[in-house]
């Protein structure tokens, strides 16, 4: 019996092989991770919730599947973590919030119900930043997440607990969701790669609503090829989101098994995010625009493009999300979901106490913000407005995609926060969230890619957008990128010794 270590550090495809040739059972690689959960997420703090009885039950009838030849899908008994927006039947669903501390799923969400018809196995539930409005998941209720390449650093959020646990190897593979940047974002923090596919493409049944017109699940993975695996389980579309389509649930792993090149593919630049007044710190420009000379070296061409309306897209995110949230989070108000005050002597004061005692700081300043916003009038903050940038970002990114394979950009215009010290004002961190928002506004697909470390080993992720119908092309490249150029081994205090591009035939 391989040690939790070994069975932790192997991709998810490695253990689709060694559960399909019988090297490995689902009964040992969920043991493998619970054991890896139990001697790491205490110093973590990525899981809030552990199904670990359940989990090994699941493995278990997985295993007889298998033997019997009824395996259902090649991840079938291959263990998986979700983020704790996302509903599981009979389970506490907190969305990290006191507001929600206490509620308990009445169904399971469309991608739970998939994840189980492919007979995965459900690990638990990760943290994240209270509904996940954040960066660092320094708003959660349970405090943030921390960094595996170092422990005094935030993974990044919101989606702060999906990075962390599978850098970290506490599940091989974990769901996210992504509003403004919260997959693509921790991805880039903790040197996974994070998935937000194209807006439609994966059900949001079951997803606790943030901002309805940009919220999509994402997969966390190890590698590219990972993450197509994960997508093809996950994608499609589904009668209880309008919003979900099927011509975007193609087989993720067709390009994949037919490795494409990347040579004389053609990369836009957008220069808003690559010139100096863009605000990259020195260490990000420095470890990006050398990972886009190894672009290069594998024969990409790089070309400068512009997208104007970048410059305007944080602030137009801002509004749009928070003008969303106020309305999809009235529902919380002590009568019809959440916590409920013991403190009032008449209706008016239980909604406002509820309200008042349930949620945290951050997400009533982006109640305020949304409620301002909805009065509309020609307030200089308004929805028209916000709404206009955004389309004038999708018209700018579709032009200039017409005659380019994807666009190169930064993630995070720096390395993965401090959790020393001050916290970061809410200026600065929308600051941060720029290059984050474009994927969400434009609807179109991103995939952040470990492609950089600093001379500490901290990782530096490069976004990667296509057009709408272009997710599989996006990952066969990034998968091109990750076998030529892994990841270094052996920098992180959580040494797993996996990297990521390692060459496994699924
Ligand atoms: N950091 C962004 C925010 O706080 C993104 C959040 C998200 O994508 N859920 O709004």
């Amino acid at each position: 019996m391989e040690t939790w270590r070994t069975i932790c550090a192997m991709p998810l495809v490695e253990l689709c092989k060694r559960l399909g040739n019988g090297q490995l059972s689902s009964v040992e690689i969920t043991g493998a991770y619970l054991a890896s959960i139990g001697a790491q997420n205490s110093s973590l703090n990525a899981y809030v919730d552990v199904y670990d009885q359940e989990a090994l039950a699941q493995a278990k009838a997985s295993d007889a599947r298998r033997r019997a030849g009824q395996a259902l899908s090649p991840l079938d008994g291959i263990p998986m973590a979700v983020k704790d927006n996302i509903l599981v039947k009979d389970r506490r669903c907190t969305c990290a919030s006191r507001m929600l501390q206490d509620f308990i799923a009445p169904y399971d969400a469309t991608v739970i119900g998939r994840l189980r018809t492919a007979g995965m196995v459900l690990l638990g539930k990760l943290n994240m930043d209270e509904f996940a409005m954040g960066s660092s998941t320094q708003t959660s209720l349970y405090g943030p997440v921390r960094n595996p390449w170092d422990l005094k650093r935030s993974a990044g959020g919101s989606s702060g607990g999906s990075g962390a646990t599978v850098a970290a190897g506490m599940a091989p593979c974990a769901l996210g969701s992504d509003t403004g940047g919260s997959v693509l974002q921790p991805a880039s923090h903790c040197g996974v790669v994070g998935v937000r596919p194209a807006y439609g493409t994966v059900s949001r049944y079951g997803l606790v609503a943030f901002a309805s017109s940009l919220d999509q699940i994402g997969p966390l993975c190890k590698s590219a090829y990972d993450a197509a695996l994960v997508m093809n389980v996950i994608a499609g579309a589904d009668s209880k989101d309008a919003t979900s389509r099927e011509d975007l649930a193609v087989d993720f792993l067709a390009e994949m098994n037919n490795p494409v090149s990347l040579e004389g593919r053609i990369f836009g630049l957008p220069r808003e995010c690559w010139e100096p007044e863009s605000g990259l710190s020195p260490v990000v420009f420095h470890g990006l625009t050398e990972a886009l000379s190894r672009w290069q070296s594998l024969g990409a061409r790089l070309v400068r493009v512009s997208l104007p309306s970048l410059t305007r897209a944080a602030w137009a995110y801002d509004l749009l999300s928070s003008a969303q949230a106020a309305s999809n989070l009235a529902r919380y108000d002590g009568v019809r979901y959440g916590h409920r005050s013991g403190d009032y002597r008449n209706l008016g004061e239980m909604y406002r106490h509820s309200r008042g005692e349930g949620f945290g700081p951050e997400v009533k300043r982006r109640l305020i913000l949304g409620a301002a916003v909805l009065e509309g009038g020609n307030s200089p903050v308004s929805y028209a407005g916000a709404q206009r940038i955004r389309k004038a970002l999708f018209r700018e990114a579709s032009d200039v995609l017409e005659s380019c394979d994807g666009l190169l950009m930064p993630v995070v215009p720096t390395l993965a926060r401090s959790l020393e010290g001050k916290e970061d004002s809410v200026p600065s961190l929308c600051r941060g969230d720029r290059f984050g928002v474009p994927a969400g506004l434009t609807g179109l697909p991103a995939v952040s890619l470990p492609c950089a470390q600093d001379r500490s080993g901290l990782p530096m992720g490069m976004g990667l957008m296509g057009k709408r119908e272009n997710l599989p092309r996006l990952l066969a490249m990034a998968y091109a990128y990750e076998r030529a150029f892994p990841m270094a081994e052996g920098t992180r205090p959580h040494d797993l010794g996996w990297k990521g591009g390692e060459r496994h035939e699924a």
